[in-house]
């Protein structure tokens, strides 16, 4: 999935936190999420105390790591970040912990993908804020047990399901992330629009947001690009047409729908009868991870009723077969 202007993991040629807005109240949409961190935040404060480990999750690109960071900044408390990946050795992780200040945030995104190793040390630090050290080895190895400060843990990942019980246990503040309505998404270009200094009409704010699959991230990534089509075709202010056309060309439908997506569906469609069929399949024909599929391609489509998971695999919807202009077979009873 390189390459995808849709794409909603991070790039290396995104601007993140140049957009990542500072305090709750400047983070659009996702009410319930902010409404209960606020309640959270101020009591943390009130008792003056680390606030409760919270766990994020959602596909990329809603606004987890924003939210992390957010919640540093209005506790008035140190933030670090890391991610599972990162972390190889269980000593990685150790130094981090003891490296915090007290009430401190740690972020550690993709918190799913740490090595178990890894997760052992995170128990006790994370429970009783202590670390549990294997000094040495063999005959000569020896327990060691460091006091940690009292930090907030901020965990992030794409699916709760994918994180250990013991580990999901620890976290006191669980909060699921769903993708964005259009007009928060408009809101959000709205507002990016005006710290890029770009000037764009409501219409063309919402152009924008219909086409960015619910996600943040690829709001601030299709503003970039139209802005500059805007720039060198027109007189520099996007409005709708000119949003239309410069995401035309980008092959983001109207529904926020790329090439693959669309091979996606088409696939199911063409060779499998519109399904239902397996995930792997699916993932064979396209050439592409199951992994890709079921945490980038598959939670839009869900979510916008273009596909359907059942016990035997995927279906495609009426709609999807109307969006791919072909006609539904007519099913013979089972
Ligand atoms: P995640 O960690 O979930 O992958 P990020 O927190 O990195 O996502 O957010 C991706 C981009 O989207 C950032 O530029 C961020 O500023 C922007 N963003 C995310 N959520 C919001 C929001 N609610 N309001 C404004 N901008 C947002």
């Amino acid at each position: 999935t390189d390459e995808r202007i849709t794409e909603p993991e991070r790039q290396p040629t995104d601007d993140d936190a140049a957009l990542r807005p500072k305090y709750l109240k400047d983070f659009v949409g996702q009410r319930s999420v902010t409404d209960n961190l606020s309640v959270f935040v101020e009591a943390a404060k009130g008792r003056d105390e680390a606030m409760d480990h919270a766990l994020f999750f959602g596909p990329p690109g809603l606004g987890k790591t924003t939210l992390a960071q957010i919640v540093a900044n209005e506790l008035g408390v140190g933030f670090r970040a890391t991610s599972g990946p990162v972390i190889s050795k269980a000593g990685d992780l150790a130094a981090l912990l003891t490296g915090l200040e007290a009430r401190d945030v740690l972020f550690i995104d993709e918190i799913h993908r740490l090595t178990p190793a890894v997760e052992e040390i995170l128990y006790p630090a994370m429970e009783d804020f202590h670390l549990d050290l294997i000094i040495g080895e063999g005959p000569s190895a020896r327990s060691v047990k460091i006091d940690l400060p009292r930090f907030t843990l901020v965990g992030a990942t794409t699916r709760s399901g994918l994180l250990t019980k013991p580990l999901l246990d620890r976290f006191g503040i669980p909060l699921r992330l769903d993708f964005y309505e259009p007009e928060d998404l408009s809101r959000i270009v709205r507002r990016a629009a005006t710290k890029l200094g770009t000037s764009i009409t409501d219409d063309g704010a919402m152009e924008i947001a219909r086409r960015s699959r619910g996600t943040p991230r690829i709001t601030g990534r299709l503003l970039r690009r139209v802005r500059d089509v805007a720039a060198v075709e027109g007189d520099g202010t996007i409005d709708r047409e000119v949003a239309a056309k410069a995401l035309a060309r980008l092959d983001v439908d109207e529904r926020g729908l790329d090439g693959l997506d669309r091979r996606y569906l088409r696939t199911i469609a063409e060779h499998f009868g519109g399904g239902p069929v397996g995930v792997e399949t699916i993932a064979a024909s396209l050439s592409e991870g199951r992994d890709a599929i079921e945490d980038v391609i598959e939670p839009y489509l869900l979510q916008q009723g273009f596909i359907q998971r059942t016990p035997r695999g995927r279906v495609i919807s009426d709609r999807a077969w109307k969006h791919l202009g072909l006609a539904a077979p007519t099913r013979d009873p089972e």
